[in-house]
């Protein structure tokens, strides 16, 4: 049983947890402590800030061809499906056209994830660490290619299965 006075109380106690405003100091400027190769020097801002513009125009450049290929596919799709009358070499370049377009719609789609998941990765700092044997990728070959989420020997172990 609530008096008045209580009910009173708990209406007057609004969750104002003071404005305390989250400028909570993460120095979100400096590079996260992302692995390196023992005998690598760490990631330098600069570093980072490169790997990181070439992982975003990649992400735009690879959005804009699945994009196209997949407005490509679909009028090719559509195109097959009206196809009365198509001899049978329209039929087979249609095919080729349509299997060309759906491994670079693919191709793109892979490539797309592959540079996400980079991107996501300098976020949570997880970056430059092999997703099979969890050593350091190494500064140098994420430079070269910034996707990469294996060390190059399991990248070769993988690519020899
Ligand atoms: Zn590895």
């Amino acid at each position: 049983m609530t008096t008045p006075t209580q009910k009173a109380a708990a209406k007057k106690a609004p969750a104002t947890t003071p404005a305390t405003k989250k400028t909570a100091a993460r120095k979100s400027t400096a590079p996260a402590k992302l692995a390196v190769k023992a005998d690598e020097s760490p990631w330098t801002k600069a570093e980072l800030a490169e790997v990181r513009g070439d992982l975003n125009a990649d992400r735009e450049r690879l959005r804009s061809e699945l994009n196209l290929a997949e407005h490509e596919l679909h009028d090719l799709m559509r195109d097959a499906g009206d196809g009365a009358g198509n001899d049978q070499a329209d039929v087979g370049s249609t095919t080729f056209e349509r299997d060309h377009e759906m491994s670079l719609a693919n191709n793109a789609r892979e490539m797309l994830a592959q540079t996400e998941r980079a991107l996501a990765r300098i976020e949570d700092g997880t970056y430059g660490v092999c997703e099979i044997g969890g050593e350091p990728i190494g500064k140098m070959r994420l430079m070269a290619f910034p996707r990469a989420t294996l060390c190059l020997s399991c990248k070769q172990r993988e690519e020899r299965r």
